[in-house]
């Protein structure tokens, strides 16, 4: 199906993918690109970017993602992101499944990495990136006093890479998000798309919304992430685009504890899926692991989509501040996950795991079962077009995600990379090896976490 500049353009979601799908579209000349999001006010407060930082790294297994990931990060650099991207290094590490793949393709790609061959190498590399202590504070010697403050590695080894760090993602979002309206695009809020409109030959020509209103555009493009399978229950696309929440907490550290830990690198732990940021300029320091996750089930009858078409089945649906807003609800998440998170950021800052959490927030991402994105036209209905992320990696590539995306809807991207995230490709037995663990749990909202969890000193609805 042809695309040209003047075909109008429907894109359903203005977060990462959306937003850069939009920005490309427009650089390229579109002159009719309308973006609509449910949210009432954009970024999305629940949209999976919008959040305080993100990981920006180059480190994968899969070189198609690592050299992606090597652009986006020049890209990253561009005055236009006014300074969102913090280069401060990023440590990997692992245990026996360490993989070195990660490694070499960084290293193949020009990266100027340092090994870090055994737990004294982790360890020394950390500790030199923390500030001594002030003289007031002062018990033991500066290095002393470090030392207890660092985990020991114990059969650990990795590498570190000084390219890489982290973007303030919700501020990328919002510069985005202006710079679209600026080049033309129409971004409409508010709008919650809530089933296809189709012709009388049963085609799509647009999309309708929950007030009513309809949109219609010679190509309609669907970029809503974990909202995706439950919107839309009868594309059946509950196993590619799994609505999996992750949960994710943060502390709040003190002036002098700021000034001490600012100069860490992002550390990223393989085995444990624990990935840590340095503080902000806030002094808060987020904390996550990147795992299967939860998910959380609902019958299609509940959750929306068109109800007359489907047969009633369950399917993961994001649970958030949004979906759940009364004190906090949606920014819950399990009081089992918050143990482990706890008890793997002591095996890296034994001091810092010692804090209340200052917050939570249970954030959603779709999850597919061999880890790459579904980008390309809706088998039998070329109109309807996805744009979402298969993982939880698709931030860093803000900048650039929308040109793959731009590139398959005009179908001159390679037969290789479109039939990567082809919709209808084959993914039985595929494992997605980015992640820490393999299968989601249910969430049990029984075992949420609340105000009256000692540990937790407040809720913030944090971005
Ligand atoms: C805890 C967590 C940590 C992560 N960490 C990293 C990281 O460190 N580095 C990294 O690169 N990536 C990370 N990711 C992954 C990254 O955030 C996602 O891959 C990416 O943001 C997905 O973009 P998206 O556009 O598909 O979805 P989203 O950013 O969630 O955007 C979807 C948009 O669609 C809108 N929408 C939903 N339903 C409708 C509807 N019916 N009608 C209209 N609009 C609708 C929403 O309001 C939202 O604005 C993380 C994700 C999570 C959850």
């Amino acid at each position: 199906m042809s695309t040209t500049s003047t075909s109008r353009i429907v894109i359903v979601g203005a977060g990462t993918f959306g937003l850069s799908t939009a920005f490309h579209l427009l650089g390229r000349g579109y002159t009719d690109v309308t973006v609509l999001d449910r949210a009432r006010e954009l970024p999305a407060v629940d949209a999976a970017g919008t959040d305080i930082n993100k990981v920006i790294r180059s480190c994968y297994s899969d070189m198609f993602y690592a050299k992606l990931a090597r652009e986006a990060m020049e890209a990253w650099k561009q005055p236009m992101w006014e300074g969102c991207y913090h280069e401060c290094g990023v440590i990997n590490v692992g245990g026996d499944q360490f993989d070195d793949r990660w490694k070499e393709n960084d290293m193949k790609l020009g990266a100027p990495v340092e090994r870090l061959p055994d737990a004294k190498a982790i360890k020394s590399k950390i500790l030199s990136s923390l500030r001594p202590d002030t003289a007031a504070t002062l018990t033991h010697s500066d290095s002393d006093s470090n030392e207890r403050r660092v985990g020991s590695f114990t059969s650990y080894r990795g590498y570190f890479n000084p390219e890489g760090g982290w973007a303030e993602a919700a501020r990328a979002v919002e510069i985005l998000l202006l710079r679209v309206m600026e080049m033309g695009g129409r971004v409409i809020e508010n709008q919650e798309v809530v089933g296809l409109v189709k012709d009388r030959d049963e085609r799509i020509i647009g999309v309708k919304c929950r007030d009513g209103k309809r949109f219609e555009g010679d190509r309609v493009i669907l970029a809503i992430g974990s909202w995706t399978a439950s919107t839309f229950p009868e594309l059946k696309l509950d196993s590619k685009c799994l609505a999996t929440g992750q949960s994710v907490a943060i502390i709040q550290l003190s002036t002098e504890e700021k000034e001490r830990y600012k100069g860490c690198h992002i550390y990223l732990d393989f085995q444990t899926g624990l990935y840590t940021f340095p503080p902000t300029e806030d002094g808060i320091v987020k904390l996550s692991m990147h795992t299967a996750g939860h998910t959380h089930m609902m019958s299609s009858w509940q959750v929306g989509g068109d109800i007359n078409h489907t047969p009633v089945r369950k399917i993961s649906t994001p649970r958030t501040i949004t979906s759940h807003p009364s004190l906090g609800d949606g920014l819950r998440v399990p009081r089992s996950a918050l143990c482990i998170l706890r008890e793997r950021f002591r095996q890296v800052y034994p001091e810092l795991a010692e804090r209340p959490w200052a917050g939570t927030r249970m954030c959603w991402y779709t999850d597919s079962p061999d880890g790459n994105w579904v980008i390309g036209s809706f088998p039998g209905d070329p109109v309807l077009f996805f744009a979402t992320s298969g993982s939880g990696h698709g931030f860093k590539f803000l900048p650039n995600i929308g040109r793959l995306v731009v590139d398959s809807l005009e179908g001159t991207l390679d037969p290789a990379t479109a039939a990567r995230f082809a919709v209808d490709r084959d993914v039985s037995g595929a494992t997605n090896g980015e992640r820490a663990s393999k299968v989601p749990q249910e969430l049990d909202i029984a075992e949420l976490c609340g105000p009256e969890d000692e540990e937790i000193v407040w809720f913030v609805v944090y971005i």
